[in-house]
């Protein structure tokens, strides 16, 4: 049913580097890549490899302040400081990474739109931190926004669907299009302390947008059976109330039970049920339109797993060896399995009662 799959790649990703003691690592998508050749899956047929160009100061100003843009061009020939208020360190280079990045997802947009694929995964991608005048939590460039941005100007798309799996709120995202009829729906750890603190299922945009940002908080420890339950009873009804033109995924997998960072605890075999639902939707509703990007991922030896179970399901191309595929996955389980809890029931419901009337859709 699939046409292409692009994987997109550049070396320039690498240097993206925040330093050596820093929990974001630079060489995920790398490392994802080269699990991918080493399980046969890139055939050069029906996967495919993309080099990006990096993303010029033109393309960047479609989400960012150009002073902003200046500011992190300066920092990052100085190569020393902050580029916000905390916890992201302004390195040589990162200029340079953070606009290898942002090209590799406008590129995702063009191949998808110029029909020669039908699905792309830029792994260098999904910094929905990042605001238009500022940095925040890791991110320096909000690809997201931009890849959607690309697509409104350059496309004339009106209906551009965001879904977020990251276990962090897509906060900069939301921000950059709260009035407007883009849909945002975020899945995310939330609590007091935790960040980045918003995301709340009162957030629901504002003026044109109202309704139009969805949010499932979801709390610490959340089992892959719970969530799945809220994505399913949540996302499927709202992008076919919505038509999407395309659909971008932020596919963060810091919500993996072994991230250092996140404490929610899914499994590979949880995002390959999440892939395989929005694999499905593009295909009913736009044509298979499918961009996706990466996100957080703290647990570098897990990162390179769970995007290539990612990229696998959206691809439908199997590895040539079954065992290794197998080993893909946490406990060898392709399968989830368990209880939904009743908090998330709750959550869920609460969430419908909250957007689905704006978008016409039963409860
Ligand atoms: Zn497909
Ligand atoms: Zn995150």
């Amino acid at each position: 049913m699939s046409g292409v799959t692009a994987f997109i790649y550049s070396d320039e990703y690498l240097k993206y580097n925040f330093g050596p003691f820093h929990p974001f690592r630079p060489d995920r998508e790398k490392k994802t890549l080269e699990l991918l050749r080493k399980l046969g899956v890139i055939n050069g047929i029906s996967t495919r490899v993309y080099e990006p160009k990096v993303a010029t100061e033109e393309e960047l100003t479609l989400v960012h302040d150009p002073e902003y843009i200046y500011f992190v061009r300066e920092k990052s020939e100085q190569g020393y400081g902050l580029l916000d208020y905390g916890d992201t360190p302004a390195t040589r280079g990162i200029y340079e990474g953070a606009a290898a990045r942002a090209g590799g997802s406008l590129l995702g947009a063009d191949l998808i739109m110029r029909g020669e694929v039908a699905h792309a995964f830029n792994p260098g991608g999904g910094l929905h931190h990042a605001r238009r005048s500022s940095a925040a939590g890791f991110c320096v460039f909000n690809d997201v926004a931009l890849a959607a941005r690309h697509l409104q100007r350059k496309y004339g798309l009106e209906r551009v669907a965001i879904v977020d799996v990251d276990g962090h709120h897509g906060d900069g995202t939301q921000e950059i299009f709260n009035r407007e009829k883009i849909l945002t729906i975020s899945f995310h750890r939330y609590g007091f302390f935790f960040y980045p603190g918003t995301g709340g299922v009162d957030e629901i945009g504002d003026g044109e947008g109202y309704g139009y940002a969805v949010n499932v908080p979801l709390p610490a420890g959340t089992n892959p059976a719970s969530y799945l339950y809220a994505f399913k009873e949540i996302v499927p009804p709202l992008l076919q109330s919505y038509e999407p033109q395309i659909i971008l995924h932020q596919f963060g997998v810091d919500s993996h039970y072994e991230d250092p960072l996140v404490g929610l605890s899914l499994t590979t075999a949880a995002y390959k049920a999440i892939a395989e639902t929005m694999h499905r939707l593009a295909h009913e509703l736009c044509d298979g339109r499918y961009l996706i990007f990466g996100g957080g991922g703290y647990a570098p030896e897990n990162v390179a797993r769970c995007w290539a179970v990612v990229f696998i399901t959206v691809a439908e191309k199997m590895p040539e060896s079954l065992e290794e595929y197998l080993k893909l996955f946490d406990r060898g389980e392709t399968e989830v399995k368990g209880e939904v809890s009743r908090d998330i029931e709750a959550i869920v419901r609460r969430v419908k009662e909250k957007v689905f009337p704006l978008h016409g859709v039963e409860l």
